[in-house]
C-alpha cells in the first residue's frame, strides 16, 4: 500500500528515546527545552513553549489572549475541527469565515464581512489557518485585523517551514502553533509548539501548560489556574533529530507535489500556491469535478484496491454534527468551504515516496475514473 503519510523514525532518533528513558528524567526537561531553542532558532521568533499537541498549543494561546465565555472568534471554516474546538472549549463562539476556492484559506473579503456585521459577542480574536502547507494570506489578512484591532492566532499545525513573502508563521502575528501529529512535517508521536513574538503571552503559556505554575518565581507558586499540557522529553528528542532533515523533507515534498502538478493536470484540479507562498505540501490535495466527487467514497475504495491510499481533504466544521446542531449550519452558510469539502481528495505524498509510486498512484487514479 502506498501510505497518505509514514513517519520517518531514524536509527538516531531511536537511540535518543532510548537515551532519554534510561537517564532518569522524563519529563519538561533539558530535552524539551532544547527543542524550543532549535525551533527559535528555525523560525527566528523569540519564545517557543513546547505542549502535548497541536489542539493544546491552540487552546494554551487563546487562554493567553484571554479568551472567556461570552467572546466570539473568528476561525477558517475549513480545517480540522480542533480549530474551533479549542473555542467552544473556552466557552466562547466560534465564528466562521469562508475560504478561497484556490488556495483552501481564509478567504480577506469573507473576513471583512463577517467583522462588520453587528453581533451580540464581540470578536475578541481570529485563528487563521494554513491549509495543508500553505500559508494563508498574511498581507491581507493582519490588516484587516489590524484596523480591527483583533489578536490573530496562527493554526499553523502543517506549516513549519511554511513562509508567506519570505517570513513565518508567528512573524507578523500574536503567535503560531504546530502541531507534532504524525501527519504533520517532524512528529514527536503528538506534541506542538506555539511561538510568539511577546514575553507576557510566552510566560502566561508556560504557566497554563504547568497547572499555573509561575515559570518566573523563585519559590513555587501557583499564579494562575492551568491545565497539564507538559511534552515529556522522550517525545522531543524524536522532534530534535526530525528538526535536522526538515529542509531536506521540505525539498523533496515541493519536488514531488511538482511532479503530481504535471502528471494530474488534465484529470483534476491541482492545488494552487500563491506568489508569495512558501508551500511546504503538508498535503497533496487535489479537487475532483462534480461527477466524480459524487462517487467519491467508491473511489477511495477504488484507489485502496489498486494499492493506493487515499482519503477527503479536511472537515467543514460548520456542518460536522455538532456545530449543524448548535448553531443550525446548512451547506450553503459557507458554500466555498462546502463545495472544496465535497470535491477534494488527499493523496500520497511523504519523504518515502518516489516517482516509481506517484506514476503508481496516477494510474491508479486514471483507472478508477474509467471504471466509475
Ligand atoms: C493536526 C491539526 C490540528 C491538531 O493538532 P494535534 O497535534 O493533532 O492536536 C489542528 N489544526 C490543524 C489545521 C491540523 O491539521
Amino acid at each position: 500500500m502506498i501510505k497518505l503519510a509514514a513517519p520517518q523514525i531514524s536509527e538516531q532518533a531511536l537511540q535518543a528515546v532510548r537515551d532519554v528513558l534510561t537517564s532518569g528524567w522524563l519529563v519538561q526537561g533539558e530535552r524539551v527545552a532544547e527543542l524550543e531553542a532549535s525551533i527559535v532558532e528555525l523560525t527566528r521568533i523569540e519564545h517557543a513553549v513546547a505542549v502535548s499537541s497541536g489542539t493544546a498549543a491552540l487552546h494554551t494561546g487563546l487562554v493567553a489572549l484571554g479568551i472567556a465565555p461570552g467572546d466570539a472568534v473568528a476561525v477558517s471554516a475549513y480545517s480540522y475541527v480542533a480549530t474551533a474546538n479549542v473555542v467552544e472549549v473556552c466557552g466562547a463562539t466560534p465564528v466562521f469565515v469562508d475560504i478561497d476556492p484556490g488556495t483552501f484559506n481564509m478567504d480577506p473579503a469573507a473576513l471583512e464581512r463577517v467583522l462588520e456585521q453587528p453581533r451580540e459577542s464581540p470578536i475578541k480574536a481570529l485563528i487563521v489557518v494554513h491549509a495543508f502547507g500553505q500559508m494563508a494570506d498574511l498581507d491581507a489578512i493582519t490588516e484587516i485585523a489590524a484596523r480591527h484591532e483583533i489578536p490573530i492566532i496562527e493554526d499553523a499545525a502543517c506549516a513549519l517551514g511554511a513562509t508567506w513573502a519570505g517570513s513565518p508563521p508567528g512573524a507578523r502575528t500574536a503567535m503560531a502553533c504546530f502541531s507534532f501529529h504524525p501527519r504533520k512535517a517532524i512528529t514527536t508521536g503528538e506534541g506542538g509548539m506555539i511561538v510568539t513574538r511577546e514575553r507576557n503571552n510566552a510566560a502566561a503559556m508556560r504557566a497554563f501548560r504547568n497547572h499555573g505554575l509561575d515559570p518566573d518565581a523563585a519559590a513555587p507558586d501557583f499564579a494562575a489556574v492551568g491545565l497539564n499540557y507538559r511534552m515529556t522529553d522522550f517525545q522531543a528528542v524524536l522532534g530534535n533529530v526530525a528538526l535536522g532533515d526538515l529542509e531536506g523533507g521540505i525539498s523533496q515534498r515541493r519536488r514531488l507535489a511538482k511532479r503530481y502538478d504535471e502528471l494530474l493536470a488534465d484529470m483534476v484540479e491541482v492545488p494552487r500556491a500563491a506568489p508569495q507562498s512558501g508551500h511546504v505540501y503538508q498535503s497533496y490535495v487535489v479537487l475532483l469535478g462534480p461527477g466524480e466527487a459524487r462517487v467519491r467514497p467508491q473511489l477511495i475504495a477504488a484507489l485502496a484496491e489498486r494499492g493506493v491510499e487515499s482519503t477527503i481533504g479536511t472537515w467543514a466544521i460548520p456542518t460536522t454534527s455538532f456545530y449543524r446542531r448548535r448553531y443550525g449550519y446548512t451547506e450553503e452558510s459557507f458554500p466555498v468551504t462546502s463545495d472544496v469539502f465535497a470535491r477534494s481528495l488527499s493523496l500520497p505524498l511523504h519523504e518515502g515516496i518516489e516517482a516509481d509510486d506517484q506514476d503508481q498512484v496516477v494510474e491508479a487514479l486514471r483507472e478508477a475514473f474509467e471504471e466509475l
